[in-house]
């Protein structure tokens, strides 16, 4: 049985003092239960300090983002080792706003999860499609060359252990979800994907999340179908209570 993986990105949000507060909060009301992983991915400056905070509790720090490259003249960058110094767990990898604004391509995506692995980080990596190919339907041949990409090189139990959030792009931020058919339509086109690239196995184990405008509303019927093991919440993910909301729906 999969585990659901409950997963909040702030974004770019928050100051440190409104960081701090809501990790105290959360961690300390998480459900008690095996069946979900909550997982806080907040901006690099509070990493460190909010992994202080969670230790002893069940809630987990992620990053949005990381460089593929050890160390060395990237101004601005921060490596996977210095990630793992801070002592997250996650890592978000190819999120869509990374791919439009800030020049990610699949084979920046592929490198960063290949370091992922080398640091003991799990990837969270992203895929979508735009309005534009859904209509055009182009979302499954579009997804999938952006998965195949993303896992390319990697071992059968790396793979597995990889976690890979379908983020229609289109659902993003508009308050338009995908219904929970077509989300999961395409989690089990993923899954189809990984079974024939490279086995049942680490498809089976696989975990798919669904993002895009997921709320305490409509969460339930997301995580109901057979392929969505999961949620990446952006806006319903800054305030403690609907983030507990989320999370206890994966209980
Ligand atoms: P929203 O939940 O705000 O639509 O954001 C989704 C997302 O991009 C999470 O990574």
């Amino acid at each position: 049985m999969r585990k659901k993986v409950i997963a909040g990105n702030w974004k770019m949000n928050k100051l440190a003092a409104d960081a701090k507060q809501f990790v105290a909060d959360a961690a300390g009301k998480l459900p008690k239960s095996e069946n979900v992983e909550a997982i806080v991915c907040a901006p690099f400056l509070y990493l460190p300090e909010l992994v202080k905070q969670t230790e002893g509790t069940d809630l987990k720090i992620a990053a949005q983002n990381m460089h593929y490259e050890e160390n060395g003249a990237f101004t601005g960058e921060i490596s996977p080792s210095m990630l793992k110094d801070s002592g997250v767990t996650h890592v978000v990898i190819g999120h869509s706003e990374r791919r439009q604004y800030f020049a990610e391509t699949d084979e920046t995506v592929n490198k960063k999860v290949h370091a992922a692995f080398a640091h003991e980080l799990t990837p969270i990596v992203c895929v979508g499609e735009t309005l534009e190919q859904r209509e055009a339907n182009e979302t499954n041949s579009h997804v999938e060359k952006q998965v195949r990409a993303a896992i390319a090189g990697l071992a059968e139990d790396q793979v597995a252990e990889t976690i890979i959030a379908y983020e229609p792009i289109w659902a993003i931020g508009t308050g338009k979800t995908a219904t929970s058919e077509q989300a999961n339509e395409v989690c089990t086109h993923i899954r189809q994907v990984v079974a024939k690239n490279v086995s049942e196995k680490a498809a089976e184990q696989l975990v798919i999340q669904y993002g895009g405008s997921v709320k305490p509303a409509n969460v339930d019927e997301l995580l109901a179908q057979s392929d969505i093991d999961g949620a990446l919440v952006g806006g319903a993910s800054l305030e403690v209570d609907s983030f507990l909301q989320l999370v206890e729906a994966g209980t």
